[in-house]
């Protein structure tokens, strides 16, 4: 019978999804059509909290802005009444598939589910300067899918000091020749191979780190460097890598 398959009570439901953002509201939208009660755990802060705006959705002739599309998936959500959110951040989860699972907050509060679905997103490594958040998907960015194509003919400082670094700065260059690559590092291990594509392709190395921003309302025009370089720039592309946010502790069952 349908009604065996969920746990009614406040604290309990068939699916605990930890993370808000896109992943976790899709997550929630199938499960919930599919009959299952739903929490969604979520503190609001992740990739899609910043100010891009997506183009590349077919069906967004104008593109969405991300936090929009958060907006709209939650107007979604909320026709359906087996979802429930939860303005909490999970710090623990314990149990297994056979016995279900417990889901910790601060505060000591927990929540018990027959699944746990971690959408908890990843942190992408910015620069970090004073007020570095209001640039980012305004003039600050990292992928060439998401904001390559509305910087074509800009001037781009793309950051990072790897062949990953190397290679969005190759990609770029086939959406503008206004290119420059700054390490921003103690260490350039940019592999010679592409160090000498990037020299064909005429785009300077600079080896130095970001000490200051030129810039006003996220939109930066200069990176000023600790040897005192004056980069001019219209985006800063940065490529430094990402590593999930602060996950809930796990711990299994001990029987
Ligand atoms: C500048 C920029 C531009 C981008 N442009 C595009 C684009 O044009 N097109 C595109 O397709 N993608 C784009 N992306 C990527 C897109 O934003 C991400 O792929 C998307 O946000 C990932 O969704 P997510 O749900 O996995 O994670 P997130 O959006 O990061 O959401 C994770 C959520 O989990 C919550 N959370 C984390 N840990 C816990 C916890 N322990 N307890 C409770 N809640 C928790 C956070 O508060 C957050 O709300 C861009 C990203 C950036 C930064």
């Amino acid at each position: 019978m349908v009604t065996d398959l969920h746990l009614t009570s406040g604290n309990s439901a068939d699916a605990l999804i930890i993370g808000g953002g896109p992943g976790g509201l899709s997550a929630a939208l199938y499960l919930a059509r599919y009959n299952r009660n739903v929490l969604v755990f979520d503190t609001g802060h992740g990739r899609s909290t910043h100010h891009q705006t997506n183009h590349n959705y077919l069906g967004f002739p104008d593109g969405i802005a991300t936090v929009g599309l958060r907006e709209l998936g939650r107007e979604q959500l909320a026709r359906y009444d087996n979802i429930r959110f939860v303005h909490h951040r999970v710090t623990a989860v314990s149990g297994d598939a056979d016995r279900g699972f417990v889901a910790t907050a601060q505060g000591g509060h927990s929540w018990h589910g027959r699944a746990v679905v971690l959408a908890t997103g990843v942190l992408d490594h910015f620069p970090h300067f004073p007020g570095w958040e209001q640039y980012v998907g305004r003039s600050m960015f990292w992928c060439i899918t998401c904001d390559g194509y509305e910087n074509r003919g800009r001037d781009i400082l793309v950051v990072g000091h790897t062949d990953a670094a190397a290679g969005e700065a190759m990609q770029l260059h086939s959406l503008t020749d206004r290119i420059k690559l700054l390490t921003n590092s103690e260490t350039n291990q940019i592999s010679p191979r592409f160090q000498q594509r990037l020299e064909n392709a005429n785009i300077p190395v600079i080896h130095d780190h970001i000490r200051a921003v030129e810039g006003s309302e996220g939109y930066l025009t200069a990176v000023i460097t600790r040897n005192d370089q004056r980069l001019e720039l219209d985006s800063l592309f940065s490529i430094q890598g990402a590593t999930p946010p602060r996950r809930p502790a796990w711990h299994r069952s001990s029987e």
